[in-house]
């Protein structure tokens, strides 16, 4: 036996005995994935052209023929509100996953403003995440009215168009722009009037607040009657992935 083979055999010895109970293996720590529902499958071939395409004339690239170029099962993250764009996905069999974001669009429908229902600052001005300023893609607050409306009627519009799940932008929404030091957030008369209430300051109440709204608008849409696109179990089945954070 060569000094270089003893040595090994004694290192494996002496690591083994160091590690006997208090360390698994990797083999025997892993844990099978419990997928949640609506989450893509295993034979799931996920793609995403991130925006409806081609977006301009310019743009070479048209989402669905790159779609079966890669063989795709499943286009994720996907920015869009195009109920046409949605129900073409669902005739060619994609299943869809739309994004949604802190700063959609206000009502109707088609509007490309996002003035309503926005988080305001200490000096009552809109805000936005650093890497969008310059966009005029204002946050919305998740205690205005106004926001909450128009964030389900988005919801409510791809459910009905064919989408079969979402993707949440920056969930923690206005507690986000908070966390980091970025704004100073939220003080609209409907956080005020919530942290008066309360008896503490409109940012003591940002957290508890945005997860509220997620419970509330993961809820909602189990109540929608819906088209001919999609049964309440699917949709309770694609919804299962909509996180709360
Ligand atoms: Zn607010």
């Amino acid at each position: 036996m060569s000094y270089r083979l003893v040595s090994i055999l004694i290192y494996c010895l002496v690591f083994s005995a160091c590690h006997v109970g208090r360390t698994l293996t990797v083999q025997q720590a892993a844990q099978p994935a419990k997928l949640p529902s609506g989450a893509p499958q295993y034979s799931d071939v996920c793609f995403s052209s991130r925006w409806e395409r081609p977006r301009n004339a310019e743009d070479s690239l048209e989402t669905f023929q790159s779609a079966r170029n890669f063989h795709a099962t499943y286009l994720n993250w996907v920015y869009t509100t195009n109920p046409n764009f949605i129900k073409k996905a669902d005739s060619l069999g994609y299943r869809l996953q739309v994004a949604l974001t802190p700063s959609l669009p206000d009502l109707p429908l088609g509007s490309s403003t996002n003035e309503k229902g926005r988080i305001l600052n200490k000096s009552g001005q809109k805000v936005t995440a650093p890497w969008m300023k310059g966009w005029n893609n204002w946050w919305g607050c998740v205690n205005n009215p106004d926001f909450q409306d128009s964030y389900f009627a988005h919801m409510e519009a791809a459910i009905q168009a064919g989408a079969y799940g979402f993707q949440v932008d920056d969930p923690a929404m206005g507690f986000l722009l908070l966390r980091n030091k970025w704004e100073d957030v939220c003080y609209c008369d409907f956080c005020q009037k919530k942290a008066d209430s309360l008896g503490v300051p409109p940012t003591d109440i940002q957290e508890v607040s945005v997860k509220d709204f997620h419970r509330k608008m993961k809820k909602k849409p189990r109540s929608l009657q819906v088209g001919k696109y999609r049964s309440p179990a699917t949709i309770s089945r694609g919804l299962g992935a909509f996180p709360f954070w």
